[in-house]
């Protein structure tokens, strides 16, 4: 059975109407689940549709979905929650690449290319290859096989613009006179060089802001993909693709509001280098006052209100699920629990939000950063789980801070704090944090799930 180009198009707005209802849906963790469910059944209609148009070959097609699958499979169950924003960047370069290359062959197919048709294909090409060179060294940088620090050296900016600059006038000639074989080295130019432009481009920027630069790249692969869609003239792709571009720019934005940052910090201010310096000062003074877990249960269990607070540490313990345990235990003894996420606590937006559902936490117990820190003086005991930058009181109080401006979940206001981390080390920013030296701060060193365990075991041969 073959189908037309009506059917198709029928499919295809069924589909895109399922990627929007699901997109909505990602945006409450009550619904995230069945919204994601929802835009694959999309994509999956998408692709069935496109493989019943007429002259496919399909032998080519399956080999290309078994290998695209089995790797994708092993990869989905392999990684780790904390890599997770490496597999993302992996995504998303090969995403970029799939266009690239698409335009690349259709362009090796029809060589008598219409104005439009080679304004879409350079741009499809350029964009693609960007995300594709710039995706891999975000992934380097995130998984540790390249170094992390930002490499800056003089001129930088400037051979990054001339680069540009080389590649926007090769386009424009590659629009105008496309016809090989003049129009197909300049074509390999703009290739290459854009090749290039993803590696200089990601290298200045410090691992730490990698998770942004991740989530612009996404945005670039979409717009790959939307480009890419006009070359082969495919409704769904054009959809997708545009859906994915302003999907990674709205996330961007929000990523850089969390940390006050604007985007053009992001990429150009170097951040992890002044961080690295900030890093040698004198740091915050004070007395660190140990806990054991009987301390911290007798403060538990007297607590009327407790409030966890979740960073990275909490992903690397996998501490999520007694964490869940435990509040269980202290609902049970009567207290109100509550778990205060910040949007960039963790290495990826809604880590901990991901992290708490695997748990199954209850929606109505997450609450956002902004409603927790108004009635922050009220809370009893605040729980700090393997969080350190985003409970960091430097971005309100030290105005030369590499974090100041940057919201944080103000857990210092609470009447008694407890921290659990293994040690004094500080977090992914790099900077120390004064709120370990506070005098309403109990510190409970330890690998976070060992300590959780411990506290239950506390609750437990008490209530025997
Ligand atoms: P941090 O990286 O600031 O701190 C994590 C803490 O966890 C460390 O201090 C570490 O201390 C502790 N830890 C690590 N392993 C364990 C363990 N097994 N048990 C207990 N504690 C452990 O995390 P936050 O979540 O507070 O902040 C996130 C950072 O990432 C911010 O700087 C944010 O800007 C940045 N970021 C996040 C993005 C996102 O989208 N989420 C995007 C871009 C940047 P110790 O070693 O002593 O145990």
């Amino acid at each position: 059975m073959s189908l037309g180009q009506v059917e198709i198009n029928f499919a295809y707005v069924v589909s895109t109407a399922l990627f929007i209802f699901g997109l909505k849906m990602l945006s409450s963790p009550a619904t995230a689940r069945r919204g994601n469910m929802l835009s694959g059944v999309g994509m999956l209609l998408a692709i069935v549709v496109t493989l019943l148009a007429a002259g496919i070959a399909y032998h080519w097609v399956f080999l290309g979905i078994l290998v695209g699958s089995v790797a994708g499979l092993i990869g989905a169950y392999r990684v780790k929650m904390t890599a997770m924003p490496e597999m993302v960047a992996l995504f998303n370069g090969f995403g970029g690449l799939a266009s690239m290359l698409l335009s690349w062959s259709e362009y090796h197919q029809v060589q008598q290319l219409s104005t439009f048709i080679a304004l879409v294909t350079v741009l499809s090409v350029f964009i693609g290859s960007i995300t594709f060179t710039g995706s891999m060294v975000a992934w380097g940088k995130l998984s540790g096989k390249i170094s992390q620090k930002p490499v800056i050296f003089q001129g930088q900016h400037l051979i990054n613009a001339a680069a540009f600059a080389l590649a926007l006038l090769a386009a424009l000639f590659f629009i105008l006179s496309p016809a090989p074989p003049l129009g197909y080295l300049v074509f390999l130019a703009v290739l290459l060089v854009a090749l290039a432009i993803g590696v200089t481009s990601t290298i200045p920027i410090g691992g730490a802001d990698m998770p942004v630069v991740i989530s612009l790249l996404n945005s670039y692969s979409g717009l790959a993909a939307c480009a890419a869609g006009f070359v082969v003239s495919n409704n769904i792709l054009i959809v997708a693709g545009a859906l994915v571009g302003a999907s990674g720019i709205i996330l961007t934005r929000i990523m850089c509001k969390a940390m006050n940052r604007s985007l053009a910090n992001v990429l150009f201010s170097g951040f992890g280098k002044a961080i690295a310096k900030d890093a040698g000062g004198e740091g915050p003074k004070g007395e660190v006052r140990p806990a054991s877990a009987e301390d911290v249960f007798y403060i538990l269990e007297a607590a009327d209100s407790v409030a966890f607070v979740p960073g990275y540490g909490l992903a690397v313990a996998q501490a999520q699920h007694v964490v869940r345990e435990l509040g269980d235990i202290l609902e049970a003894n009567g207290t109100e629990v509550a778990y205060a996420i910040h949007p960039v606590a963790g290495r990826m937006p809604g880590h901990m939000n991901v992290l708490l559902a695997e748990a199954n936490v209850s929606y109505d117990q997450l609450v956002e950063m902004d409603d927790i820190n108004p009635r922050m003086d009220s809370v009893d005991v605040c729980v700090v789980i393997g969080a350190n930058d985003v409970v960091n009181p430097a971005a309100v109080h030290e105005q030369g801070s590499p974090i100041y401006g940057m919201p944080i979940i103000e857990t210092y206001r609470a009447k008694t704090v407890i921290v659990m981390k293994r040690s004094m080390n500080p977090g992914f920013a790099g900077i120390e944090n004064a709120l370990f030296y506070e005098e309403n701060t109990r510190m409970f060193f330890g690998d976070a799930k060992a300590s959780i365990q411990a506290l239950i075991a506390e609750f437990k041969s008490v209530n025997a």
